[in-house]
């Protein structure tokens, strides 16, 4: 079998969102399973619509996703020559040719249609006029008149296009600038993109595309139209279902792994698995069983993927990307032994890195600032001799073990006659600011010996000056 070679084309009028970046990741993992090629190309000839911005964005979003291209970006308003020429030996091989009509006239056309309840097209007057190219004239594609164009389709069957319904539409403006369909099919072509899975709004396309493809002498991809993603309520996926832009799930605190995960599930099924790895998907994509129905965006559903994936990771990976979200909360950490065993006590109950982030800042904090209330509640006169004697007795350990700690308390239970609860919830106060925190054994054990000590002292320091 020839290599696989897959694109994904964005036009960049906007950020990457859900349902574009289902289709690259889609392509991607083809492409990947396969060990094929993976190319990008920006599709911005819509060049009042397409900025910079968008690029920068749509590139940095693939990147997050660990969606990496072996080829590209290619733009397309750098390929118009390539374009040109194509156009140029389908008009000399009499695929195409010069039409002088003018708008006027086309609408007079299609209204004749019209009115003999035929679809409303162009009428073929320049078809066999042979003209030359003047500043005022289009290039037409001659398409034939009857017969069908089937899409053959390896996500939803064969779609036939009857060729009536389909003028011989314009592939150069006057101006000398490539329609949109025909840029596509050279871009495919010269690229020898062999195998196309984008979303079924691109359908209508397709059979357009075939018959470029077919002037051209080309052999066609396999193409692949994947259902629209849809929001809970069956509309197309909009802002008002929640966010839309991949970039703006990184600032959400979600892992790429997750996403990926997420967006899969979009519309590709293996068995009843939810839960994929990364390799794990590169293994087992296939087209196959790339579903016919839409698919709806849940976000619950993502965020307990999200939660599963925190779970999965090593502290060492999470690590790596806590780093962005407590740079956020202006805390410069680095991705050592003190974060990893941080990230080891949030793990457990953080749905996302934002919450982990925020559920780590007292860590960090050389001052942590005691909220009122609880600081109210548990900061009693008789709890500074208790926190004394916990702060003194692990001053003395030699070894600050898990084991050492919970003797430790156990003794101090004994002797004040205090249950765990109440020499928990004042610890912690003291320890994080705070009533919630991960549990007291791996909390302490995180933060070290040396900082635990230090925040007791400055605890006690505080409850002395409230007597
Ligand atoms: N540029 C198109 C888009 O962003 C994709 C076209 C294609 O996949 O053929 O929707």
């Amino acid at each position: 079998m020839d290599t696989i070679i897959t694109r994904f084309p964005p036009s960049p009028s906007g950020y990457l969102h859900i349902g574009g970046a289902r289709t690259a990741l889609f392509n991607w993992l083809y492409a990947r399973k396969t060990k094929g090629k993976f190319i990008l190309r920006i599709e911005d000839t819509d060049e009042a619509r397409s900025t910079k911005e968008s690029v920068d964005a749509i590139l940095e979003s693939l990147e997050w996703l660990g969606i990496d291209w072996d080829e590209g970006p290619y733009f397309q308003t750098h390929r118009y020559d390539i374009y040109n020429d194509h156009i140029e030996k389908l008009v000399a091989s009499g695929h195409a040719y010069h039409c002088s009509c003018t708008a006027e006239e086309v609408n007079s056309m299609r209204e004749d249609a019209k009115a003999k309840g035929k679809n409303p097209q162009y009428n073929g007057k320049c078809r066999n006029r042979n003209l030359s190219r003047t500043d005022n004239t289009v290039v037409r594609l001659k398409t034939p008149a009857t017969g069908v164009t089937i899409v053959e389709d390896v996500v939803k069957g064969n779609t036939a296009f009857g060729n009536a319904e389909i003028d011989d539409f314009i592939i150069q403006r006057s101006n000398g600038v490539a329609m949109y369909n025909l840029a596509v099919v050279v871009d495919d072509l010269t690229m020898n993109i062999n195998t196309i899975i984008r979303g079924d709004d691109h359908l209508v396309n397709t059979p357009k595309q075939i018959l470029i493809y077919q002037a051209l002498g080309a052999e066609l991809p396999v193409f692949g139209h994947v259902p629209m993603v849809l929001g809970a309520d069956k509309a197309r996926l909009s802002k008002r279902h929640g966010a839309m832009s991949v970039g703006e799930y990184k600032n959400m605190g979600f892992l790429a792994d997750a996403m990926i995960n997420y967006l899969v599930r979009l519309g590709w099924s293996h068995g009843d698995q939810e839960f994929f790895e990364r390799r794990d998907l590169i293994e087992k994509f296939d087209l196959e069983h790339l579903g016919r129905s839409a698919s709806m965006f849940d976000a619950d559903k993502l965020l307990a993927l999200n939660a599963k994936h925190i779970q999965a990771k090593s502290p060492k990976e999470l690590g790596e990307h806590l780093l962005f979200h407590l740079s956020a909360l202006g805390i410069e950490a680095q991705n050592d032994a003190f974060t990893q065993a941080i990230i080891e006590t949030l793990q457990p109950r953080s749905k996302t890195l934002v919450e982990m982030a925020k559920a780590a800042v007292f860590y960090y904090k050389d001052e942590i600032e005691f909220d009122q209330k609880a600081a109210d509640k548990f900061f009693k006169p008789e709890i500074e001799q208790m926190l004394t004697k916990i702060c003194d007795a692990i001053e003395a350990l030699c070894d600050y073990t898990q084991e050492n700690l919970e003797n430790l308390f156990k003794q101090i239970m004994e002797e004040t006659g205090l249950g765990f609860g109440k020499i928990a919830q004042p610890l912690r106060v003291a320890i994080t600011g705070t009533t919630v925190s991960p549990g007291i054994f791996e909390m302490l054990l995180a933060l070290g010996q040396k900082k635990t000590i230090q925040r007791l002292r400055k605890a006690i320091i505080f409850i002395q000056a409230l007597a």
